[in-house]
């Protein structure tokens, strides 16, 4: 039977922001609800080495740092819940979301948390040949490509961290870029050079994903963008790594979003156009797109979702008064 989970402050989404938002709201003693969705933990669930988050001097694992990070929420007493969120309802004066079993979350505040989701190349083959030789996560999948060789498409920090991961399992890595430079970091891009078992095609679009025999996938069909030359590549495996889009339809038409489909907040807050809806993290967030900055909106989130209901509380105690 579908049951009701109140709560002061209903928060969909787990990764960075969301279990940030949830410690803080827990220990403004919210007792915050996490809806967890499809991925717990979020994007550094599909990563490895994080060596970029304050606090720890040697590398640390990004799966092992949103288990901590889940532990130290439910500690100070959050309330995790296994569900995906597939409706909502923002018309107020609480805020309702719906799981795909049926439960509604009821929350006085919500705060967004969704992140963002990774982006496929659209092009024949790519849907046919998932999981049969191409794939969107090198660390979930790389261990399947051992010895083989394997091409990672796309020119950002995702792509160029994919093509160093893939090495750990291949000497036959292969980047191909749409473009003839890279957006990564400069210290991935050196890291890159460096790698014998890197190599890096430029200016290549891929046009489709060919099937051998076997129904896997054989080899890429690629254009040089500058002299229009049609390329056949093989390989046994492709990563797909050109970026993520936000996870926001569930709110198309209930909350401003931008043309991309990032949340619109008022800048440097968290705050929705709609009174006591927050938003933290990649939801809203197309420019920096790390843990540290989602993890501070998610903290910006939980404080000015507390101070919006105190405010609230505080009117209607004194209009209980007055009247
Ligand atoms: P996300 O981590 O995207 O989490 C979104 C959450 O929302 C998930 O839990 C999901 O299940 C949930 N959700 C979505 N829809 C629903 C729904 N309908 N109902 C319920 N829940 C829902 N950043 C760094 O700082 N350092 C790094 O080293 C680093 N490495 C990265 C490596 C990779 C491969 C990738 C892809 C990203 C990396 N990033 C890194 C970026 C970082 O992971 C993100 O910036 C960060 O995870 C964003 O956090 P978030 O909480 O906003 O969203
Ligand atoms: P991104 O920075 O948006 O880069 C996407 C790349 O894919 C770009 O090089 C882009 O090419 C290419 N691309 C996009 N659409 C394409 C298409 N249709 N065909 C071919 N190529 C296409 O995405 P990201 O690399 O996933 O990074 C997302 C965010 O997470 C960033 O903010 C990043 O800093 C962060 N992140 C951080 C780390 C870290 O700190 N270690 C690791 C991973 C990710 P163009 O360059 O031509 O536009």
């Amino acid at each position: 039977m579908a049951t009701n989970h109140k709560t002061r402050m209903l928060i969909i989404g787990s990764g960075p922001a969301g279990l940030s938002a949830a410690i803080y709201g827990a220990r403004a003693g919210m007792e915050p609800i996490v809806v967890q969705g499809l991925q717990p933990g979020g994007q550094l669930t599909i990563t490895t080495d994080v060596e970029n988050y304050p606090g720890f001097r040697e590398v640390i694992q990004g799966p092992w740092l949103m288990q901590e990070m889940q532990a130290q929420a439910e500690h100070v007493g959050t309330r995790m819940m296994w569900d995906t969120i597939t409706d909502v309802d923002l018309s107020g004066p609480t805020f309702v979301a719906t799981g795909d079993g049926g439960d509604t979350y009821e929350g006085d505040t919500l705060v967004i948390c969704t992140g963002a989701q990774a982006k496929w190349l659209g092009v024949p083959g790519e849907q046919e040949l998932s999981g049969k030789g191409v794939s969107a996560c090198a660390t979930c999948d790389g261990f399947f490509y051992r010895g083989k060789k394997v091409v990672v498409i796309g020119g950002g920090n995702t792509a160029v961290e994919e093509a160093l991961y893939l090495t750990n399992h291949s000497d036959n890595v292969t980047l191909i870029h749409r473009r003839d430079s890279l957006r990564s970091e400069k210290i991935l891009q050196d890291r890159l050079e460096a790698n014998p078992k890197v190599s890096v095609l430029w200016n290549k679009k891929v046009d489709q994903f060919l099937a051998g025999d076997n129904g896997e996938l054989r080899a890429l069909a690629l254009t040089d963008t500058v002299s229009g030359d049609a390329i056949e590549f093989e390989a046994d495996g492709a990563f797909v790594a050109i970026g993520h889009a936000p996870a926001t339809e569930l709110f198309k038409g209930k909350l401003a979003m931008d043309d991309t489909g990032y949340l619109l907040v008022t800048p440097g807050t968290p705050k929705t156009d709609v009174a006591g809806v927050f938003a933290a993290g990649d939801v809203c967030d197309h420019t920096y797109r790390q843990a540290i900055t989602a993890a501070g909106m998610g903290c910006q989130a939980a404080l000015d979702a507390e101070r919006y209901l105190a405010e609230k509380e505080f009117a209607n105690m004194t209009e209980t008064v007055q009247g």
